[in-house]
């Protein structure tokens, strides 16, 4: 018997990144991971930069897509990401997300020097997310060059 598969769909702000018919979606949302087939039960739910895994019917290797943070609607025939970015392996720039990750690192430990007023804990929140952002590319980057070794 066929396994069955779902539309999924990632939307950013300036174009549709992914389409393609699969058979699961692995997806990291605010509260938690979960596990999408098709058919699922409809909702909405909000989701947080990670390596998204997506997995397809026929046998080809798991994909790794990075997604920062949105939302995602699920219908029991699609799957909609919309997210604030979202790259898959060969577009990521690895020496970019490189320099981000260091710039992050490095201002969160000056960040975590001083003292925690309002404003500098609104810049820790923004520095860990672009921290997460960073280290996403990177696994989904390196992901590509472990299919390469294969
Ligand atoms: P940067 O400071 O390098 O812009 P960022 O995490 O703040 O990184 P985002 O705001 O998430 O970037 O994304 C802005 C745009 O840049 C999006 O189109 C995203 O796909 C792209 N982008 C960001 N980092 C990379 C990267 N390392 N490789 C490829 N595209 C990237």
């Amino acid at each position: 018997m066929a396994v069955a598969t779902t539309k999924l769909e990632i939307v950013t702000p300036d174009r549709v990144v992914y389409e393609a018919d699969i058979a699961m979606a692995i997806v990291r949302a605010s509260d938690g991971e979960l596990g999408i087939l098709p058919h699922h039960i409809p909702l909405i739910t909000g989701i947080v930069p990670h390596a998204m895994r997506v997995k397809f019917a026929d046998g080809r290797d798991e994909q790794l897509i990075a997604v920062s943070g949105g939302f995602m609607e699920v219908m029991p025939d699609k799957i909609i990401m919309f997210a604030t970015s979202a790259e898959e392996p060969v577009d990521i720039d690895v020496n970019r997300a490189q320099r981000d990750m260091e710039r992050a690192r490095k201002r969160l430990a000056e960040l975590h020097a001083s003292p925690m007023t309002a404003a500098q804990r609104a810049s820790l929140q923004k520095e860990e997310l672009a921290l997460q952002r960073a280290i996403v590319r990177l696994k989904v980057a390196a992901s590509l060059s472990h299919k390469d070794e294969k």
